[in-house]
């Protein structure tokens, strides 16, 4: 028994001159109906929606202009739920539609609220059917791609596996759509530079993730322990020999150390407000010795935030080294930078604590 993440792209669902696949949704709902069948848990994260509400309205290409596609979003979001909905039905399986937008897993209650829902829906045995709310969603508040959903989501739950159903079989050595010579990559045990730049040659038509995407996704549900596959979501009961322990597509392996839901939360789900510049000794103190970051290691403040935002660490050429949830405003750490822990309470009339991001609030990672 596992509890599974499944996205599904626009790529496999729709496409401009159709609209939705009906058919497809049918078949890969039977295949998910089938490994719920087996007592798995199942979550989906579902693209299409823009293109098939883009197909609703009359347009050709996918517009540029952002309301028109939000408009086309939440027109083909019910196109899509109905799809579902009727698919489902026919094996007895319940589905929710639950829309979320990247502000909604930043924010630690309402990322608590939705992990809360999603597990609910769960013990009642509905899968949940999970898409960006892209209506609300303008760009400075977006996810970039459901891939990406995918992965906070698969973090968000505790899942144990999240699979990429995506329109090739997997990932290629070269782009297996120009060069005859591609080899599917089937097993990944780390991503490497290598890895990303192979994926980074993406190709994608209605969808907006593409391979690289894929990949990135892929690196932080595997640094939250949980395995990734990246399969065709073309091919019949994929999913079912997936889950039996055939070999499908590519497949990540994630390695012994992982980090926990909050770390994760705190390393991919919220939005950095400000950084702090910090000295080679801080540095060496949180990455080598897992210490906390104290006042005295701080060299620069950059950006506003309030106590208990998500700022990021750098050092002092501007590399990313950390992120964590601030104990003091940007304010008040402007005043007690490069200052020992005992005289914050002399400098600012209080005080909270003596680390300004304390260790449980901290993440060291190089991962976007
Ligand atoms: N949320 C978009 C949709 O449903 C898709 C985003 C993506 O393809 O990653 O159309």
């Amino acid at each position: 028994m596992a509890r599974l993440v499944i996205k599904i792209g626009s790529n496999i669902l729709a496409d401009k001159k159709s609209g939705l696949k009906i058919k497809r949704i049918e078949t890969i709902s039977d295949d998910i109906s089938r490994i719920c069948a087996l007592g798995n848990e199942v979550l989906i994260v579902s693209s299409g929606a823009i293109t098939a509400g883009m197909k609703r309205l009359g347009f050709v290409e996918k517009p540029s202009e952002v309301r028109l596609k939000q408009a086309s979003a939440a027109v083909g979001q019910s196109i899509l739920m109905s799809a579902y909905e009727k698919s489902f039905n026919r094996h007895n399986r319940k589905i929710a539609q639950v829309l979320l937008t990247r502000e909604d897993l930043s924010n630690r209650k309402r990322y608590i609220n939705a992990k809360n829902t999603l597990l609910t829906l769960l013990s009642f045995n509905v899968i949940p059917v999970i898409n960006e709310n892209d209506t609300v969603s303008t760009e400075e508040i977006k996810f970039g791609d459901n891939d990406q959903l995918a992965a906070l989501v698969a973090g968000t739950v505790e899942a144990d596996w999240l699979i990429i159903l995506s329109d090739v079989d997997g990932l290629y050595t070269s782009d297996p759509t120009s060069n005859a010579d591609a080899e599917l990559i089937r097993e990944v045990t780390e991503i490497t530079p290598q890895i990303e730049s192979i994926a980074g040659a993406s190709r994608s038509g209605v969808g907006t993730g593409g391979m690289y995407s894929k990949i990135l996704a892929a690196k932080k549900a595997l640094a939250y322990g949980i395995k990734v596959n990246i399969i065709s979501g073309k091919k019949s009961g994929v999913l079912k020999r997936l889950i039996s322990g055939k070999h499908e597509g590519t497949a990540f392996l994630p390695t012994a150390k992982s980090i926990n839901s909050r770390k994760g939360w705190i390393a991919f789900a919220t939005r950095p407000k400000g950084a702090l510049i910090l000295d080679d000794g801080a540095i060496k103190a949180l990455v080598k010795s897992g210490k906390s970051l104290l006042p005295s290691g701080i060299k620069e403040v950059q950006g506003e935030f309030e106590i208990g935002e998500a700022v990021r660490c750098l050092d002092t050429k501007g590399i990313k080294i950390a992120k964590g949830i601030v104990n003091y405003s940007s304010q008040d750490i402007s005043k007690i930078k490069g200052k020992k822990s005992h005289l914050i309470e002399q400098i600012l009339g209080f005080k909270y604590a003596d680390e300004v991001i304390h260790r449980d609030n901290l993440v060291i990672l190089d991962i976007k």
